[in-house]
C-alpha cells in the first residue's frame, strides 16, 4: 500500500490523502482546502480522477471536502459519505460558489456531480470501495455525520480518522472504536489540540451558562457567533439542557438550514429529545426585515449566528448593532484564527468588519468549546495502539505537534508517532 499526503501534513486545512494499492488505482481520503489571506480557497496537491476509484468524505467541513467539486469535471469517482453529511456538504458547497465572486473554485454544475456521485454508507458497515479494498465507517464523534474509515488494502490495515472527538459533547457521542484492531498497521490522526487540554466539559457550561445568565438578566443582550456545523447545534442543546428558555434564541445564517437538516437523522444524535425541543425554542431569523426588527428595542436575547471568526455573515450585522452597549455580549466559543476579527476582537477590543472598524464596548468573552480531542484524549487514543502501528499526525501545527511528538517519548516512551510535513510518500 501506497499512501500519499496531498494536503493537511503540517497545516490545519485542505486534508487530502491518497492511499493506493498495489494495482495503481487509489481511495482519495478528504479533499478540502484552506484560505490564504486573501480568503481564496487553495487546493490540496492535484490528484487525476481517472486514477481513483473511490472517495471517502469524513465529514462536512470545507476544510475536508470544499476542493471535491473540483475533481468532478467528466470522471464521475464513486463517493461514500453518510447521507447527513453530503446533505451538509451540498448547502457548504454552494455557499463556497456564492461567497467567493470573482474566484470561482468550481461550478454549480461540478456540485451537482459530486452529489449525483454520492454513495451513502451507515457506521459499522464494511464495504469493498474498489477491487480489493475494503472500508468500515465509525463514528467520530466531531460533528454530526462525520466518521472514521478503516481501510483493508491488499491485507494491510489502516486507520484514517479525519477529524474526531474522543468525548461525548450535549450533540454527540464520542468516537468509536469499536471494531478498530489494535494492531492497525497505519494511523492518520488529526493533531488539531496537541498543545492543549480542554477544560472539563461540566465546568466549561456551568460557566458559559453561568456568564449567559448574568447578561441576560443584567438586560443585555448575547451575540454568539458560532460555526454553522457543529458548534450551532451544540450551543443551543448546551443552552435548552440548562433551561436558560425564558429569553428568545434567534437562530440566523446558514445555521438555520443546517439545524433543520441535522433533525432529519436522529440516529447520528447523542439525545434526539433534547436536539427536538432546542429546535422548537429556537427562533428562525429568515430575512433581514426580521433581523432588523429582532435587536431593535435591545430586549434580552441570545443571537446565534455564523461565521464563527465574524469573517462576514449575519454574526457581522449583530455584532455592530450589539457593540456599542455595555450591556451586550459577545461569546466567542470556537477557536479564533490570528489575522480574523474574531480574534482581533479578543485581543484589542475592535476588530475591522465589512470595511470599518467597530469599537467594542460589550462584554466580550472567549470559552474552549472545542469538537477535537484534547491533547489527553489524543494521547489516550495513541496508547490504544499497538507500539508497531505507525502513527502519522496530520491536520496540525508542526512545531507543536514535533514538541507534542518529542514528549510522547520522552514521558511515555511512544515512539511509534511521526509528524508529517507534506507532499510524503509512504510505502508499505
Ligand atoms: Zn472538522
Ligand atoms: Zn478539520
Amino acid at each position: 500500500m501506497d499512501i500519499k499526503v496531498l494536503g493537511g501534513g503540517g497545516e490545519v486545512g485542505r486534508m487530502a490523502i491518497l492511499v493506493r494499492s498495489s494495482r495503481g488505482r487509489g481511495v482519495l481520503l478528504d479533499y478540502g482546502v484552506s484560505f490564504d489571506e486573501n480568503d481564496r480557497p487553495v487546493f490540496p496537491q492535484h490528484v487525476r480522477p481517472r486514477d481513483l476509484c473511490a472517495v471517502v468524505l469524513s465529514h462536512a467541513h470545507l476544510d475536508h471536502s470544499g476542493a471535491l467539486p473540483s475533481l468532478y469535471v467528466s470522471t464521475y469517482v464513486p463517493l461514500y459519505s453518510t447521507s447527513l453529511t453530503m446533505e451538509l456538504s451540498d448547502i457548504m458547497f454552494k455557499d463556497m460558489v456564492k461567497l467567493s465572486g470573482y474566484y470561482l473554485p468550481y461550478t454549480d454544475e461540478q456540485v451537482r456531480a459530486v452529489m449525483e456521485s454520492a454513495l451513502s454508507v451507515v457506521y459499522g458497515e464494511r464495504l469493498e470501495v474498489c477491487d480489493d479494498i475494503y472500508a468500515t465507517f465509525l463514528n467520530a464523534g466531531h460533528i454530526p455525520g462525520s466518521m472514521m474509515t478503516l481501510l483493508e488494502v491488499e491485507g494491510r490495515t489502516l486507520l484514517f480518522t479525519g477529524d474526531f472527538n474522543y468525548a461525548d459533547t450535549n450533540l454527540l457521542r464520542g468516537a468509536d472504536l469499536y471494531g478498530v484492531p489494535h494492531d492497525v498497521d497505519v494511523v492518520i490522526m488529526e493533531g488539531t489540540y496537541v498543545a492543549g487540554t480542554h477544560p472539563p466539559r461540566e465546568r466549561l457550561e456551568h460557566e458559559f451558562v453561568g456568564k449567559l445568565r448574568e447578561v441576560l438578566e443584567g438586560g443585555g443582550m448575547v451575540l454568539i457567533p458560532s460555526f454553522t456545523l457543529g458548534r450551532t447545534q451544540e450551543i443551543l442543546v448546551t443552552i435548552v439542557k440548562h433551561g436558560v428558555t425564558e429569553y428568545p434564541i434567534l437562530v440566523d445564517g446558514l445555521a438555520r438550514q443546517a439545524n433543520q437538516i441535522v433533525g432529519k437523522y436522529p440516529q447520528y444524535l447523542r439525545d434526539y429529545r433534547l436536539y427536538r425541543k432546542a429546535m422548537e425554542v429556537a427562533l428562525d431569523v429568515p430575512n433581514t426585515y426580521v433581523r432588523k426588527n429582532a435587536v431593535k428595542d435591545g430586549e434580552p436575547t441570545i443571537i446565534i449566528a455564523p461565521a464563527g471568526m465574524l469573517k462576514g455573515g449575519a454574526a457581522v450585522y449583530y455584532l455592530k448593532k450589539l457593540a456599542g452597549n455595555r450591556r451586550n455580549a459577545i461569546f466567542l466559543p470556537s477557536f479564533q484564527a490570528p489575522g480574523t476579527p474574531g480574534y482581533e476582537l479578543l485581543v484589542k477590543g475592535e476588530a475591522v468588519v465589512d470595511g470599518s472598524r467597530v469599537k467594542v464596548e460589550a462584554r466580550v468573552e472567549w470559552f474552549d468549546w472545542s469538537a477535537h480531542s484534547g491533547r489527553r484524549e489524543l494521547t489516550e487514543f495513541i496508547k490504544r495502539f499497538s507500539p508497531d502501528t505507525r502513527i502519522l499526525l496530520v491536520h496540525t501545527e508542526p512545531v507543536s505537534a514535533l514538541n507534542y511528538a518529542a514528549r510522547l517519548r520522552a514521558d511515555h516512551g511512544i515512539d511509534n508517532v511521526y509528524v508529517t510535513l507534506g507532499g510524503e510518500e509512504i510505502s508499505l
